[in-house]
């Protein structure tokens, strides 16, 4: 009887120690394209949605380093370089490729 107990407690030991590791190795690239939908969704309401400004800051922060001679265009929503800068309006910044 005793016996049949450690088999079945080893057997489920084993098994949460396997699922864990299968959402470890799962975890990546889930959390990655979370983030990535998020980041979208979030560069669409930016502007819309007062108090969630912080947070989609963070998260394009976090997928799109950007350097300090570089903004994000708020049309096209690309990385451009300060010298494709063509106007800024309310704080948004729009390349010469929107601009036409
Ligand atoms: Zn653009």
């Amino acid at each position: 009887m005793a016996t049949d107990y450690d088999d079945l407690r080893s057997d489920v030991k084993e098994s949460q120690d396997r699922s864990l590791e299968a959402l470890k190795s799962a975890n990546a690239p889930d959390a990655r394209s979370v983030v990535t939908e998020l980041n979208e969704a979030d560069a669409l309401d930016e502007g819309l949605t007062p108090g969630g400004e912080i947070v989609s800051e963070e998260l394009i922060v976090q997928v799109i380093p950007q350097a300090e001679d570089e903004f994000t265009c708020y049309s096209c929503f690309l990385v451009r370089h300060q010298s494709q800068l063509a106007r800024e309006t309310n704080g948004h910044s729009y390349c010469i490729e929107c601009e036409g």
